[in-house]
């Protein structure tokens, strides 16, 4: 089968790399001429989000889906009219990219998310301080969201569409990836904790399974099987959850494709994310995903103050380590927070699993 995906970076690169054990063709399109997927695949350099040049790359694939939702999905609706499959649908895809979108969303299907308003210029504001204000367009990895926390904030808004969103008192930020296939099928990983790097505003470390109650893991199954049947659509999803100091459940945010927040699902569980994903591309009978025992992950990004050439300091002392696992994305340049590669670590209790993440962190450094 020939199988297009839009974005050429680091998830793309990891779901061909699995995905070549299985006789597919693969293609890729990437504004970055040495991205991640440039040297494992067919590939196209170009920007995802011109019409011409995504119609003219899926023209001739059997399917085409995505490794990034910021894509021209004019040209997606054109290539499904054409007879090409597009997974997931350019419906959900759409919805998903326009903040406002996703948040109307949210509520007609009575899936829990913030309260918020939605405004298109800044004198529109009026909602109860704290609040976040995030860019219907053009966020990304926590650029576009910034909290707006007393009247002095003000100020900063920024005048363009927008949502504004209740400050939830988080206790814990969560995710749970859901696929489905064309065939109807669905299935969930386990609850993963994702725990932020303050300053970056990054996933830095994953924690599988998540420490969560009975309670807290229904809501969460109530949440993913209503979204997997509202999105109406074959795909794969990863939903990025609030847990409240009350004990509630809150949708932050979906990503229709694959997820930082399944890394840990390459040694840690019974299939990865990128062969789930492989299974919907193909509608194949989804994979088992159940752990063994506990799995974390570890973002390598680039350190502050360091650019150009990367250099890995301390990766050997974390070969070393048993049921450690390094992953690099290819990339040869280092710029300040840019995710580089990341580790997986395996072990018998969260306990064990903390200290490993925390020992790994202080042995390695990205540099150039
Ligand atoms: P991005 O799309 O850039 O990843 P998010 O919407 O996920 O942005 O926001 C980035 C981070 O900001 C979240 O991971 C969370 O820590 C914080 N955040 C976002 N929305 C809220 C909210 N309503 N209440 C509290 N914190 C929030």
């Amino acid at each position: 089968m020939k199988i297009g995906i839009l974005g050429g970076g680091q998830l793309g690169r990891m779901l061909i790399q699995d995905a070549l054990k299985y006789d597919d063709e693969w293609f890729t399109l990437d504004p970055s001429e040495d991205a991640p997927c440039s040297k494992i695949s067919d590939f196209t350099q170009g920007s995802f989000d011109d019409y011409d040049t995504v119609f003219d790359f899926g023209k001739g694939k059997d399917v085409v889906s995505i490794e990034i939702e910021h894509v021209n999905v004019d040209a997606l609706y054109e290539l499904r009219g054409c007879g090409i499959k597009v997974i997931p649908s350019p419906e959900i895809i759409q919805t998903i990219q326009q903040k406002i979108l996703q948040k109307e969303f949210y509520n007609k299907h009575e899936i829990p998310s913030p309260d918020f308003q939605i405004i298109q210029h800044k004198s529109e504001v009026n909602f109860p301080l704290p609040f976040v204000q995030k860019m219907n367009t053009g966020g990304y990895d926590g650029k576009g969201v910034q909290v707006i926390k007393g009247e002095e904030d003000l100020k900063h808004l920024w005048d363009v569409p927008s949502v504004l969103e209740n400050l939830v008192d988080i206790e814990k930020e969560l995710s749970i990836i859901v696929a489905k296939n064309e065939s109807g099928e669905t299935k969930t990983f386990p609850v993963t904790e994702m725990v932020a790097d303050p300053k970056l505003n990054l996933l830095d470390f994953n924690i599988c399974p998540a420490e969560i109650s009975e309670d807290v893991q229904k809501q969460i199954d109530i949440i993913a099987k209503k979204f997997i049947d509202a999105a109406n659509s074959p795909g794969f999803f990863a939903i990025e959850l609030f847990l409240d100091q009350n004990g509630k459940v809150w949708v932050n945010e979906t990503a229709p494709r694959l997820h930082n927040s399944g890394h840990q699902t390459q040694e840690g569980n019974a299939n990865s994310q990128f062969e789930q994903f492989y299974r919907v591309l193909k509608n194949l009978p989804l994979a088992d995903t159940d752990s063994f025992g506990f799995s974390g992950m570890l973002n390598l990004v680039g350190e502050e103050n360091f650019h150009g050439k990367v250099k890995y300091e301390g990766l050997e002392e974390v070969l070393k380590l048993p049921k450690t696992y390094v992953h690099l994305y290819g990339k040869t340049e280092t710029k300040p927070g840019r995710k580089m590669g990341h580790i997986n670590v395996l072990a018998d209790s969260r306990e064990e699993l903390l200290e490993k993440l925390i020992h790994i962190k202080s042995l390695v450094k990205v540099k150039s």
